[in-house]
């Protein structure tokens, strides 16, 4: 198993994998920037559980997690507006 597979297990986010990991300084704090992948290309309306395969747009969000040892830990993923087929765009 390769190291971001470990970390994948670890964080245990359904839907998401690690693809990417880096260490940033910020002043005096050091975060542990995780870049995470969705493990399938498709996604949920959430409003009618219709499954999408088309985003409108995406962006990145960002949300601080838990410490790692010394690390403050930062979860950075993509973020799709979809364009459900049944009730037009939607977030
Ligand atoms: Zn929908």
């Amino acid at each position: 198993m390769q190291q971001e597979d470990y970390i994948t297990k670890l964080l245990g986010f359904q839907g998401f994998y690690v693809r990417d990991m880096e260490v940033e300084r910020d002043g005096d704090i050091e975060k542990a920037i995780l870049y995470l992948g969705r493990t399938e290309d498709k996604y949920i309306c959430s409003l009618c559980d219709n499954e999408v395969t088309s985003k409108h747009s995406s962006w990145l969000q960002e949300v601080r997690h838990l410490h790692i040892w010394k690390y403050q830990t930062i979860l950075r993923f993509e973020k799709v507006k979809v364009r459900c087929s049944k009730l037009g765009l939607r977030g």
